[in-house]
């Protein structure tokens, strides 16, 4: 099985109180595909990035992972989107981009997509997110979407996690429309009850729901007093909860980290319900540390990769 995972990761800046900056990496398809060969499924990173130094750092970062480098188009002159986060006194976190010119904007538009297109048409799964989708304008969602529909007409499958942030888009009706057309194509669809509510107003879930029997379904909800998952595949129905977190440190790559265990669990043969299962043990896990990406040794065991970390 080999799965493919589009989008952008960005470098990170995060201020301190006096104003020095500390640098990381970001990005959420990108945290799924760490994730995923950290449980041991071979994946590539499908993106584009510049030839500078930061890029340069990130596909080390990303080949020490044991992400697959294969698929990462570098743009001469270009540069990766970058971010600063800031925390205000009270400790609220807030975000603030320049991202528009960034090289992964045209992943499907420079002049080797024709040839990230015809590879992207020969893997077993790839992984989207609503995220990505905000990344192409209309005429790369256009690209994308001829893309999926080959590859499933080869078989391959398509993974979509419904991750929504208002401010990538123009307007909501063409988020809207955008994420509408990517679930008809969904294999496997990851949503949250919230981001669905967001973008289409509740009840949002019908969005997805109109799919069920055809899509394997995970749908996310955070209200009640533990996360749940709802898990839908033919007839079957299933509500399972997270067990409860003792302290949640920071919830940044939950989501991802879910959809990459669940996507192992099911790659290996486990059931949907044991799939969610595995997918709230390593989603506990990473919300139990600071920033995305945890260290390994906090890897938690999951039934997919035996008994203690790095098994
Ligand atoms: P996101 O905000 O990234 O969409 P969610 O809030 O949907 O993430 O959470 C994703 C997953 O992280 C949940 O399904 C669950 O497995 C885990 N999780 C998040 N918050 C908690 C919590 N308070 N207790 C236990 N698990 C949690």
């Amino acid at each position: 099985m080999r799965v493919a995972c589009i989008g952008e990761c960005m470098v990170e800046l995060s201020e301190r109180p006096d104003g020095s900056l500390m640098r990381g990496f970001g990005g959420d398809t990108l945290n799924a595909a760490l994730y995923l060969a950290r449980l041991g499924v071979t994946v590539d990173y499908v993106t584009a990035v510049g030839e500078d130094p930061w890029s340069d750092a990130m596909l080390a970062a990303w080949g020490r992972e044991g992400i697959g480098l294969a698929r990462i188009r570098r743009l001469p002159g270009r540069m990766p989107g970058l971010y600063i986060i800031r925390t205000d006194p009270a400790g609220e976190r807030s975000f603030h981009y320049w991202r528009d010119n960034a090289a992964a904007r045209d992943l499907f538009s420079e002049p080797g997509a024709a040839a990230t297109r015809a590879a992207l048409e020969a893997y077993d799964i790839v992984y989207v997110s609503g995220i990505s989708l905000s990344l192409y304008g209309e005429a790369g969602r256009a690209a994308l979407a001829e893309t999926l529909s080959a590859l499933r007409a080869r078989g391959g499958r398509v993974a979509f996690d419904t991750n929504y942030r208002p401010r990538g888009w123009p307007d909501r009706a063409v988020a809207r429309e955008a994420f509408r057309a990517t679930l008809a194509q969904a294999d496997l669809i990851f949503a949250s009850v919230e981001d669905l509510d967001w973008l289409y107003g509740e009840p949002g879930v019908d969005e997805v729901l109109r799919h069920r029997g055809r899509a394997e379904i995970v749908l996310r909800a955070s209200s009640g007093p533990v996360p749940v998952a709802r898990v839908l595949y033919g007839e079957a129905d299933t509500a399972v909860p997270a067990a409860p977190v003792a302290r949640v440190v920071d919830t940044t790559a939950a989501g991802d980290s879910f959809a990459a265990a669940y996507l192992a669990a099911r790659i290996a043969g486990l059931v949907p319900e044991a799939a969610a299962a595995e997918a709230h043990r390593l989603a506990g896990a990473v919300i139990g540390h600071h920033g995305a990406v945890i260290p390994r040794e906090a890897m938690p065991p999951l039934v997919i990769r035996g008994p203690g970390p790095d098994a």
